[in-house]
């Protein structure tokens, strides 16, 4: 079956490499499958699978238009021996419930679990669109996705990428990582000015047409390895499918049973591949959709209302302090009836008055999910517990997960075994979970005694990533003011 692509704000339909290729489409929307593929495996052949035997059965449904040799030199390619364990996304068994470690590649959190594979399937793409200019990768961070996405791209032939990051805005173990990192085609760039800023001179550069036209004559063209990019958004799929197909094979469930799935929430899009997986026809109940204290998305499943005029909250999880969740657009698309405009209008209310309420018939359609929420409080208190009572450890993010799986179970009596999605190492966020499991031995301690100190408590070896950073030598110094991004992004180039 061919499975074409739509955006959620007209009624174009491109090719899946089309779609992973322009990323956004540029009616703003959002690229969606015209039709689910269907899992047509029998669950039981399931665990016979390897992870990247099975990232192929699931990948080839959602991208019809890659060959197998195609789809699966990208599959080769990404989950190799930059992924510190032959499982690539371990599940452990903690306290009634199982953890999915999607943080054993390159940067320590979940984001390399498709961004290993995207500039791949970007450069396959490009050439079987006849496409012959050199992608250039545009990125603002607030800290974890540029160097997730320069880890991927490094060096991958046909690509290069710029990363801008704010240079007072970052953890000190953050800009070490990005500031060391390796291959000639990455370039990093400090800015003076916030997340925000760099964010809003990056769209200016995409919507830019005299900069396109000027990079364009070079041989160059603008792409983004941002969340939207569908070519992010299947590749998730596949780990579900994975942790179901581990639970099958530990015999912890029979081929048929239903899971839930736990996910620490910040742009929706790891959660929606969830639901995609269950779309497909993986045996799901629940999908748990956990916030931090900017809990936009708890409240929008509990009144319909999606509402971002807030107060933005710094907390521990910072990659999941997020107000306007770009992924959630996919769903409520879904939800109007596949809809185009009715979608648009939703998003147009949203950039104008910061708000959309959805009618009570499209609320109906959201049983699939339960919106939870944890205070930090909350999230520390149950990083200890699970501590104390197991020795397992967990970082900040999955800590939100965790504390809303807890109170689910206390609210609703129901004991489906449930998958917690284990979005970063504790290692990345050491000094938060120290402070949580051991916090009368945080004393003064720098990051990297703080970091000794977790291997001791929790006996899990440093990471790669970690000891790669504390020798590795500084290679990019450049800082900039934010209306020279520009500029600096050509000198690059002219390199
Ligand atoms: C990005 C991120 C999240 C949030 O994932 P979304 O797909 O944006 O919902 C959660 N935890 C960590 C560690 C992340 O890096």
């Amino acid at each position: 079956m061919d499975i074409r692509y739509k955006s959620t704000r007209s009624d174009l339909t491109i090719t899946a490499s089309q779609a992973i290729l322009q990323g956004l489409s540029d009616d703003g929307g959002l690229f969606v499958p015209v039709q689910m593929p269907v899992l047509d495996i029998p669950l039981e052949e399931l665990p016979k699978l390897s992870y990247q035997e099975l990232a192929y059965e699931v990948m080839s449904r959602f991208l019809t238009d890659f060959t197998e040799e195609e789809l699966k030199g990208c599959i080769e390619k990404a989950y190799d021996s930059k992924f510190d364990t032959a499982e690539i996304a371990p599940l452990k068994k903690a306290d009634g419930a199982y953890y999915l470690e999607l943080f054993h590649g390159s940067t320590i959190a979940f984001k390399d679990m498709a961004l290993s594979i995207l500039p791949h399937l970007m450069t396959t793409a490009a050439k079987k669109n006849r496409e012959d200019q050199e992608i250039v990768i545009l990125t603002a961070t607030s800290g974890d996705t540029g160097k997730a996405a320069m880890a991927g791209f490094a060096d991958v032939p046909g690509t290069r990428i710029v990363v801008f990051y704010p240079k007072d805005g970052v953890s000190k173990v953050q800009e070490k990582q990005m500031v060391t990192q390796r291959g000639e085609n990455t370039c990093v760039i400090a800015i003076k000015g916030n997340f925000d800023d760099a964010q809003s001179a990056v769209k200016r550069m995409f919507n830019d047409d005299a900069l396109k036209e000027e990079i364009g004559k070079k041989g160059f063209r603008f792409s983004s390895a941002n969340s939207i990019n569908i070519g992010r958004l299947v590749p998730q799929v596949v780990y579900y499918v994975y942790a179901y197909a581990q639970l099958v094979k530990s015999g912890e469930i029979k081929a048929g049973d239903k899971v839930n799935f736990t996910v620490p929430t910040g742009n929706f899009g790891n959660i929606l591949a969830a639901y995609y997986a269950k779309q497909m026809g993986l045996p799901v109940n629940k999908l748990i959709c956990a916030s931090n204290t900017n809990k936009v998305l708890y409240d929008f499943f509990q009144t319909g209302d999606y509402d971002r005029k807030r107060e933005f909250v710094l907390t521990s999880s910072p990659s999941m302090d997020i107000l306007i969740s770009s992924n959630l657009e996919r769903l409520i698309y879904r939800i109007c009836g596949n809809d185009a405009d009715a979608n648009r209008a939703f998003m147009e209310q949203l950039a104008k008055g910061g708000e959309y309420q959805i009618s009570p018939e499209m609320k109906e359609q959201l049983t699939d999910f339960y919106g939870g929420f944890a205070t930090e409080e909350e999230n520390f208190a149950g990083i200890r517990k699970l501590y104390e009572d197991t020795g397992y450890v967990i970082d900040t993010h999955t800590g939100i997960a965790n504390a809303v799986y807890r109170e689910y179970v206390g609210k609703t009596g129901d004991h489906t075994p449930t998958v917690i999605a284990s979005t970063a190492s504790p290692f990345k966020f050491a000094s938060s979970v120290v402070s949580a499991i051991a916090p009368d031995q945080m004393d003064g301690k720098d990051d990297f005694a703080l970091i000794d100190l977790l291997s001791e408590l929790s006996g899990v070896k440093e990471p790669y990533a970690i000891t790669d950073i504390r020798t590795a030598p500084v290679r990019h110094d450049t800082v900039v003011e934010i209306p020279d991004m520009a500029d600096a992004v050509l000198e690059f180039l002219n390199k």
